[in-house]
Parts: structure tokens; sequence; C-alpha cells
């Protein structure tokens, strides 16, 4: 039996006349002798809505009754498409999370998939041409839905599709793809036609959110070939896949940004033993993600210690360091939203040497400051004042002529 996995978002089930292209899909795939389980998203924006009626209704709202709520946007897709392809005369059926089942842990809000029943869903797909499946929901051990995260049904439908081997998994989207940098910012960004998994890790951790995260993360564990496409046009999308020698043939793919970051500084703290642990351990304690640390040469035995947290985390970050700043002695404790994070990521650049240079030497030209700099094996990335984010992209794009087809696609 040759399986494909389809998953279409919110923006391409939105109403009939959407619903009727990604019908045309389904169809295409089935033409071309496959099994298809076609996985959903809520309708474009049905999601937020569940949410403010949740907000409205409870100040505290109670996260597995809120899974049970917001679960239900998804619900309505599968059976109104499910509608369509019946009446097209396909044989066709609906199947929620606990349906199939989707076991999950009980995280509500961000439940974990445990384990899929591929047996009764591949017993199911014997009785049918098409599954339509409600993506972004699953059911714990007590049987109470729960819901993967917003964005969620990417990662049902790569789940669902290393569960079922299938060929590959399809996400159709309203964009054509995955791009060198994000279109909006700078009109020379070039769709790609491949990208290694962890290429597409770094970029979706960075605004480039065209995949939940756990999504690729799945695809990479599993080997999943994802094929990022759009809905709306017969383009060839971008295949995110593993890593071959090929792809190390190219310095740089992409340039990704991330705005949602602060830079605290506590000044002045002891450099002794202890301080860093002192610092860190209570914000890891309290779930709060430090990205990039500097710690500066130390003077008359103190030094700065600089790092960033997301906004989100700021307010919460600075309640636990005003405590540690205390008990350490730090002499001060700042804090700066202005800032923003830009990255050049490629997994050419394990064995190319000078990416570093060419980044540095073209944010300077523009008389851009870096504040911060961070590597990995893949990743350059650079913390700058928010203000230049556009250009520092634009000219990062530029530096290495991304715009360009590369001899490898
Ligand atoms: N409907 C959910 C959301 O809006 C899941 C998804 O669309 O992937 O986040
Ligand atoms: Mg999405």
């Amino acid at each position: 039996m040759r399986i494909l996995v389809q998953k279409f978002g919110g923006t391409s089930v939105a109403d009939l006349t959407c619903m009727r292209q990604v019908q045309a899909k389904v169809e295409k795939a089935l033409a071309d002798g496959y099994k298809v389980v076609c996985v959903l998203s809520a309708m474009a924006g049905e999601t937020n809505r569940l949410l403010t009626l949740a907000r409205e209704w409870s100040s505290r709202p109670d996260p597995s009754e809120q899974d049970v709520l917001i679960a239900t946007g998804e619900q309505v897709s599968v059976a109104l498409f499910t509608m369509l392809l019946r009446d097209a005369g396909w044989k066709a059926r609906s199947v929620l999370g606990f349906q199939m089942p989707m076991h999950t842990d009980n995280d509500y809000g961000k439940a974990r998939i445990m384990n899929i029943d591929s047996d009764r869903l591949k017993q199911m797909l014997d009785e049918h041409e098409v599954l339509v499946a409600a993506g972004f929901q699953g059911c714990d051990e007590c049987q109470r839905i729960t819901t993967l995260g917003r964005g969620g049904s990417d990662t049902s439908a790569v789940a669902l599709a290393a569960a079922l081997e299938a060929e590959r998994c399809e996400i159709y989207t309203d964009v054509e793809g995955v791009y060198t940098t994000d279109p909006n910012l700078c009109s020379r960004a070039r769709k790609l036609d491949r990208v290694a998994y962890d290429e597409m890790l770094e970029m979706a951790s960075m605004g480039a959110k065209v995949l939940q995260i756990r999504s690729v993360e799945f695809a990479k564990k599993y080997n999943v070939p994802v094929l990022v496409r759009s809905t709306f046009s017969d383009a060839s999308g971008t295949l995110v896949t593993k890593e071959d020698p090929s792809m190390e043939e190219v310095k740089v793919s992409g340039i990704a940004y991330d705005k949602d970051q602060a830079r605290v500084t506590l000044r002045e703290v002891p450099d002794r033993p202890g301080v860093a642990a002192a610092i860190f351990g209570p914000l890891a304690d309290a779930g709060i993600l430090v990205d990039m640390i500097i710690q500066n040469v130390s003077r008359e035995g103190r030094t700065d210690m600089t790092f960033t947290v997301s906004r989100s985390d700021l307010e919460r970050a600075l309640e636990i360091l005003q405590s540690v700043a205390k008990e350490i002695e730090a002499n001060d404790l700042i804090h700066d939203l202005g800032v923003c994070k830009v990255s050049v990521i490629g997994v050419g650049m394990r064995n190319h040497s000078g990416v570093a240079g060419t980044a540095f030497r073209a944010l300077t030209a523009e008389n851009i400051n870096i504040m911060m700099i961070s590597t990995s094996e893949i990743k350059i990335s650079c913390v700058i004042e928010e203000k230049y984010l556009e250009l520092a992209v634009r000219t990062l794009h530029d530096a290495f002529e991304l715009d360009k087809q590369s001899a490898e696609d």
C-alpha cells in the first residue's frame, strides 16, 4: 500500500472555495495511486477565537477543558471536508485523535505524542481511500482530549507519516516553501529546493514559522521526508530531508532572525566558582531558557555577565535575578528590550572557513554594531540593535549571494 500524508493548514481550509482546492490536491494523489491520510487544521482564526472565548469565560481556564474546547476547531474541518469527498464519490471517513488513537502525555496545551496505533489506522485505510484526520489533538491515558501546542497539526501529520511508513509527508500552506530568509523583509529571498532537517530546526526556531519545530524534530528522528508546498499553486515546494554531501557544498542556506529577545546584564559580579550556577540554576529551575551568555574578562575580581532571554520571560527572569543579585553581591542588574538576533545558517559551514568573517565584515560595512556573538557547527548568531534588523538581514543575504541559485540546486 503506497501511503501519502497531506496536511493542510488553516488558510487552506478557511472556506468552501479553499477546501475545493484541497480536494483537488487529494484527488491528484489518489489518481497517482496513493491511499491518502489528509490531516487538517482548524479553519483560519478558529483556534484563536476559541482561546478568546475560554478567557472570557474563565480568568484561569482549566487546561484540560481548554483542550476539549480548542480541539473542536479541527473536528469541524474534518467533518466538512469529508462531506465534500463523500459527495464526490470517494470512500472517505473522518478520524479524531482518540479514534486513531494518538496517545499523548497529559501536559494539556502542549502534550507530547507517546505512540500511535498504526494497526488500527492501517485497518481503516484498507477500507477507505482517504482518512481525514484531525490535526493538533490526541488523548491521554485517562481518555481525556489533549492538544499538541500551537501549530501542532504539522506534528500530527509527521507523526502519522512515521507511524504509517508513508512515502512522504506533504505540508500544504499559503507560501510556496521555505525561503532563504523572510520574503517580507527581503524581496530577494529565494525559495529553497531542499533544506536539511538541522537547518530547518534552526530556521524554525527563529521565526521562519512554516513548520512547528516539534514536527521537524519528529521528521529527523524517524527520517520522514517533508515537502512544504502551496495549496494554491502547483509549484514544487521545499523538501526538508536528511543531509547529503551535496548540501555541504553550499556554505550558507539561509538568514534567520528572532525579535523575541531581551538582553540582561548583571554588573560586577564576583568572579569566583559557583557564580554562574547561582545565576543560571534558578532561571533553569523556573523553566526560563537562556540563549547567549557572555562573561567578560574580570577586573579586580569582578566581571559582567550578559545573556539573552525571550521577552515573554523577561519579567519573571528579572524577579528571580533581583534576589540572585543580592545573594551574590552583584552591583547592578540592567536589561534592554531593543535588541534582536540575526543568524546565518548552513550545514556547509562545517567544512568551509571564513563564513563568520564574511558575516562580520558585511555588518561592519553597514555600521551595525554586534553586541553578542554565538556560534554552533551550523550557525552564527549576532545580537544587534533591533532597529537594524531589516538592514542586517538584507546585508547578510547579499553578502552570501543567497538570491542566486547555487550549483547544487
Ligand atoms: N489549529 C491549531 C493552531 O492554530 C493547530 C494548527 O493549526 O496546526 O495552532
Ligand atoms: Mg502552521
